[in-house]
């Protein structure tokens, strides 16, 4: 049996807008070209569902090493309006080797406890406005 216990992950949906897309392939230049297609347009929260601050959703790895990510963070029921680059998280599980996933000093449990459900992006929910 395993007794690990895991946490939801928040995944709440957002819409990267187009002129954070172009925003985000001008702060990756200095670390090495990036393709606008590597840019992750259907955001969700990687967090731990969380009852206030911020969203944040992956958007970008930066190339190279310890360059970090850059995350889109968004208020619940506001669109996508900034861009924050953050270093990656450093957690390691002791168990698995398995790095986390998130960025550093991020709220709630690392990758590794968190379970995730499917996100859908065709069939938004009315009923989750808040
Ligand atoms: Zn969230
Ligand atoms: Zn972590």
């Amino acid at each position: 049996m395993n007794a690990k216990i895991l946490f939801p992950v928040c995944g709440r949906t957002a819409r990267l807008p187009e002129h954070l897309v172009q925003e985000t392939l001008r702060a990756a230049t200095p670390h090495g070209a990036a393709d606008e297609a590597d840019v992750e347009r259907n955001l969700w929260c990687h967090l731990q569902i969380h009852d206030d601050g911020d969203h944040f959703a992956l958007v970008l790895d930066l190339a190279g090493v310890d360059t970090g990510a850059v995350w889109a963070r968004w208020a619940g029921g506001k669109p996508v309006e900034a861009l924050d680059i953050r270093p990656d998280c450093s957690f390691v599980n002791p168990e698995t080797r398995e790095i986390c996933c998130e960025f550093a000093f991020h709220s709630g449990a690392h990758t590794h406890q968190l379970t995730y459900t499917p996100v859908e992006f065709s069939t938004p929910t009315k009923a989750s406005v808040s």
